[in-house]
């Protein structure tokens, strides 16, 4: 089973390639909407059964086609979202179907608000007279602008986020010279980096190939990057790196607590004493869904106070 939270409404789909469904637990009949009756007459029949549960037949479809299929995806049925966790053992497949609460729903729109909120205090403050002062005129504008910038990233990978769960996204695997791509982007974080006075290097070999989609590797890799220097001490390094079939991502910042490290891979998750770092909480969760689309896996090794490595294994 999966590792997420299993209750009494889990819905539950066993199916196997040869014969399709192998058992359906009463929670998934009831979020499905399927009655004994139809269940016992279409058992063997995926079509008629998915019909009219557009998400779940292409989720399905794709697993009897054997694609790799992120681990974590999200249903909309019914109008009713589900976090959708699939697992394999041997030849079954497991789909677990979790509601998505009220609580997750809160967590998307009060990230949402936050921004909403201080630019609609920035304005109203403007209104009411600051405009007329040339200097809390040109400081608020700033203010303005990069509450919309966090705003817009913040959509934009809500949007990305949903795209990968809902299985929109298709790959487009080619080989990738990683080594060069990291050269790119330490160009790109120079700046950033330059202004806590953090050295940024890459140990890949020249021409270290992977075969992954370019994009998407791009967005992982440029989010953990960002984050080896957002979360850095001044004068420490980030480096990148390739050891065993594995791709690290090492620096020497804050660290992460045991506690955490299950934690920071969740939507939204932010560690409470460094919130004022800004981010949107979701970085961590496209990098992971990025990395499981691939069929790789990730983990994170991380000692308060001395340093995280980012470990993605591809083989
Ligand atoms: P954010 O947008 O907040 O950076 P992420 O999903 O990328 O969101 O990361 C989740 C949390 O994990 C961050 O808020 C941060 O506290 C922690 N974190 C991520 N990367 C690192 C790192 N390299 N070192 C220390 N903490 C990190």
């Amino acid at each position: 089973m999966s590792e997420n939270t299993y209750n009494l409404h889990t819905g539950i789909i066993i199916l196997n390639k040869d014969q399709g469904f192998v058992l359906i637990n009463d929670s998934a009949q009831k979020i499905l909407g399927w009655s004994e009756h139809e269940l016992q007459k279409n058992f063997r029949d995926l079509s008629k059964l998915c019909s009219g549960l557009d998400s779940l037949a292409k989720l399905i479809s794709k697993l009897l086609r054997d694609e790799k299929l992120p681990r974590r995806s999200e249903l909309a049925i019914a109008g009713q979202f589900y976090n959708c966790y699939l697992s394999q053992d041997r030849d079954q497949y497991i789909l677990e179907l979790n509601p998505i609460t009220y609580h997750d729903m809160d967590e998307a729109t009060h990230e949402l608000k936050r921004p909403i909120q201080n630019i609609k205090t920035l304005v109203e403050t403007l209104i009411m007279g600051a405009k007329n002062d040339q200097v809390k005129l040109d400081e608020y504008l700033t203010k303005l602008n990069s509450e919309a910038d966090r705003l817009a990233n913040l959509v934009q990978d809500m949007l990305s986020l949903s795209r990968l769960i809902n299985g929109s996204v298709d790959l487009n695997k080619v080989d990738v010279d990683v080594a060069l791509m990291v050269d790119k982007q330490i160009e790109q974080a120079s700046n950033r980096a330059q202004g806590k006075h953090i050295k940024l290097i890459n140990s890949l070999n020249k021409n270290f190939i992977l075969n992954a989609d370019k994009k998407l590797l791009e967005h992982a890799l440029a989010n953990l990057i960002d984050n080896a220097i957002k979360y850095n001490r001044d004068d420490g390094t980030v480096e990148v790196v390739a050891e065993a079939g594995n791709l690290i991502i090492r620096d020497s910042g804050l660290g992460i607590s045991d506690d955490d490290k299950s934690k920071i891979f969740e939507q939204f998750y932010r560690i409470k004493d460094r919130v004022h770092i800004q981010g949107s909480g979701l970085g961590l969760s496209l990098v992971k869904s990025i990395v499981d689309l691939h069929g790789w896996t990730i983990k994170v090794e991380s000692k308060i106070g001395q340093g995280t490595s980012f470990v993605i294994s591809y083989q």
